[in-house]
């Protein structure tokens, strides 16, 4: 089963002089249930595939399927609809909101999905039983560490139990240990069959995939 798939993806960004092409004729495909990584150096394209991928943005050139649907295809209010119903995505700076407690800030992302409220708070304490949180529920981020913080977004990508988890640098901003506390959970949830796909520096976390797509100056490297 293709679950991701491309075909002569190309970005430009901006234009004229001031053009800068961050990919070029990107082709790939990533397995439903697969755990894929996206590694090569800084500033050759990584974040911006993760970006297409997740329909974040849209390529200058080429194609990008998600399960069988054409994201060039969709309206920018479609788009956003599969970014919500389809994608989880992490990021490096984990991106909480730092007055809202760590179940509250799951529950947000079921809120705009229109979830229920008591499920909500059902499927939020679920989540952060998942990855190891459960006792701290009621703990704002300031009161979290950097690797508990970070299991937060984790738990807050899969609220509303997506099709795939994108995550750019999801340990680049954290110390080893906290890194093994995401690489345990991303290996738990592959386990559980989510497509995962990773941008990432960290060769635990390369070495843990089953698949990884290196890019450099925006190529592919077979
Ligand atoms: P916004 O969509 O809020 O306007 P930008 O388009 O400026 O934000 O940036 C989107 C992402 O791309 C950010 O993560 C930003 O750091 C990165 N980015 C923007 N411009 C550059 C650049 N010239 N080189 C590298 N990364 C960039
Ligand atoms: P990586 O993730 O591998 O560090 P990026 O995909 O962020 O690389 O960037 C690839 C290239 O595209 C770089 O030359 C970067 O400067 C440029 N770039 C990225 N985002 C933007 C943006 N929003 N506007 C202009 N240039 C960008």
């Amino acid at each position: 089963d293709i679950f991701i798939r491309t075909e002569n993806v190309g970005k430009v960004y901006g234009t004229g002089e001031a053009a800068t092409t961050a990919l070029r004729e990107v082709s790939l495909e990533i397995g439903k249930g697969v755990f894929a990584c996206i590694v090569g150096p800084s500033g050759h394209g990584k974040s911006t595939l993760m970006h297409l991928l997740g329909g974040l943005d849209r390529p200058s050139s080429g194609s990008v399927w998600l399960g069988g649907t054409e994201l060039s295809g969709l309206d920018n209010n479609r788009l956003a609809a599969v970014r919500r119903e389809k994608i989880g995505f992490v990021f490096q700076f984990f991106n909480l909101l730092q007055n809202l407690t760590a179940r509250e800030n799951i529950e947000t992302a079921m809120m705009l999905a229109g979830v229920p409220e008591r499920r909500q708070t059902e499927r939020a304490m679920e989540l952060l039983a998942l990855v190891g949180l459960a006792d701290k529920a009621n703990n704002k981020p300031s009161q979290l560490s950097g690797g508990q913080q970070q299991r937060v977004a984790i738990a807050r990508a899969l609220a509303n139990d997506p099709d795939i988890l994108l995550m750019d640098e999801p340990t680049g901003n954290l110390d080893s240990a906290a890194e093994a506390e995401v690489l345990a959970i991303l290996r738990d949830l592959h386990r559980r069959g989510t497509t995962i796909v990773i941008v990432t520096h960290n060769d635990q976390i390369a070495r843990a995939a089953e698949q990884v797509i290196q890019v450099k100056d925006g190529r592919l490297v077979s």
